[in-house]
């Protein structure tokens, strides 16, 4: 039996509102989660080439990315159009911009 991450969870199993308007439901996991036995592969930009496509006409890309960015969702799959190694670096951008309106507003009072 095919091991399903909690990553792919996330698509299969929609329980929030905005997720049933998400443009890979139904559609085959393997697309946005081309990982393998718990791993993700080597590989260049273009294996998440089709995942890309679908998520550049999704109507809520934005909370995916919002979700993914929530639970910490790096290692694996495609959330809100971005791979893996895209999200690790706007996460990173992301938490330090944080960071900084944290430290600033707390200057302020
Ligand atoms: S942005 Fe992509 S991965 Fe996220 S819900 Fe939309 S189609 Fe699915």
């Amino acid at each position: 039996m095919k091991e399903v991450t909690p990553y792919r969870r996330v698509i299969i199993e929609p329980n929030t509102k905005w997720k049933d308007k998400a443009l890979c439901i139904g559609m085959d996991a393997d697309i946005f989660f081309p990982e393998r036995d718990g791993q993700p592969i080597q590989g260049g930009r273009g294996i998440y080439s089709k995942a890309r496509k679908v998520c550049e006409r999704c109507p809520v890309r934005a909370e995916c990315l919002n979700y993914a960015f929530h639970f910490n969702m790096i290692e694996f799959g495609m959330f809100g159009g971005m791979a893996p190694k895209e999200r690790k670096e706007h996460f990173a951008r992301m938490r330090q911009l944080l960071k900084s309106i944290k430290a600033h507003t707390e200057s302020k009072s």
